[in-house]
């Protein structure tokens, strides 16, 4: 069993997916419940443990920073204002000084999104972080993973694979050379695309984020959509680094490296020119493909516009 086989079987299908208020529950980036004739709640969670998520010695900032934007990017993902937000702390000893640095990173970050914090635990035992936000969104407007259909035009945010090769530098710093300052950012401070997200509303068929690699969570996509993927290789934005390996290597980090934290979306073909220059003018966006008819499968066509055959497999945890 992979993780998502995991929580369906175990607790997914103890539980109804739409009940009274609740709009939408487990499956996709948050959960959605309806609250007001105008408005819903978008929720979700994530942890961050020390050692998987983030290097042992990595700074106090640093996982403040991160803990909080990989949260946000669920939210940003659900095409949510991001409002409200509760700190779940497990902390291996009381060190003053390391809480210091943690609180003021993730406390400034907090307050340049306007969120606040409401509440919380504080525990002893290995480093990990969870917090859950609450967002909200008009009435019926959250995106979700679901919408794709076929014709619709495959987009990604930003660059992909920066995190992935800033962690292979890591590993192997022969073969890796210095990531740029801008990759290391990526991984050790990524920020959540949520004013993209928010101009995706009323105009995206489906959203999700990409935490655990392209291929992973565009997966997400075309299973809850039921449809299938052509991804245009030579389109996919390749971080700098990435851009600089050879083919395979390139296209295994950008493709199925984790931690991008940018947005993958689609958008209905024809779509007018202003709203694609409005998400331009936000970040940039690149369209990689198409969604076709072919359920949960994916073709790849490379630069001559010939079928590619991909070499390495998604990454997934417990696998
Ligand atoms: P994401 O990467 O967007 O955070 P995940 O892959 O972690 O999403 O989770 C997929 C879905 O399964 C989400 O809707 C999430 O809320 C739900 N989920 C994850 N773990 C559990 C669990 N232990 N119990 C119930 N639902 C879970
Ligand atoms: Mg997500």
């Amino acid at each position: 069993m992979n993780e998502f086989e995991i929580i369906e079987h175990f607790f997914k299908d103890k539980y109804p997916s739409n009940k009274g208020n609740l709009i939408l529950g487990i499956g996709d980036d948050a959960a959605i419940i309806n609250v007001s004739e105008e408005s819903e709640l978008v929720i979700s969670t994530d942890t961050l443990v020390s050692g998987v998520h983030f290097f042992d010695n990595a700074a106090a900032e640093d996982i403040a920073y991160k803990a909080l934007s990989v949260n946000l990017s669920d939210i940003a993902a659900m095409g949510a204002l991001p409002r409200w937000l509760s700190l779940s702390l497990t902390l291996p000893e009381k060190d003053i000084d390391w809480i210091e640095r943690f609180a003021s990173s993730f406390n400034q970050l907090a307050q340049e999104h306007s969120l606040i914090l409401i509440g919380g635990d504080l525990t002893k035992g290995p480093l990990s972080i969870t917090i859950q936000i609450h967002g909200v969104a008009p009435k019926g407007k959250s995106l979700r993973r679901s919408g794709a259909a076929a014709g619709d035009l495959i987009y990604v945010s930003g660059e992909l694979g920066a995190a992935a090769y800033a962690l292979e530098h890591f590993n192997e710093a022969e073969s890796f050379p210095a990531a740029t300052k801008k990759e290391m950012q990526r991984l050790n401070r990524p920020d959540a695309r949520i004013k993209t997200g928010l101009e995706l509303r009323g105009n995206a068929t489906s959203c999700i984020d990409i935490s655990d690699g392209l291929l992973a969570d565009l997966g997400h996509i075309l299973k809850a959509s039921n449809v299938g993927a052509e991804i245009k290789l030579p389109d996919i934005p390749f971080s700098e680094s990435v851009k600089k390996l050879d083919k395979d290597k390139a296209i295994e980090l950008a493709l199925t490296g984790g931690d991008d934290y940018e947005l993958c979306f689609t958008l209905p073909n024809g779509l007018s020119e202003s709203v694609i220059n409005k998400l331009e003018s936000i970040c940039p966006i690149h369209c990689i493909g198409r969604i076709n008819k072919d359920v949960s499968k994916y073709t790849f066509i490379d630069e001559n516009d010939l079928p590619y055959e991909i070499k390495t497999a998604a990454f997934r945890h417990f696998n």
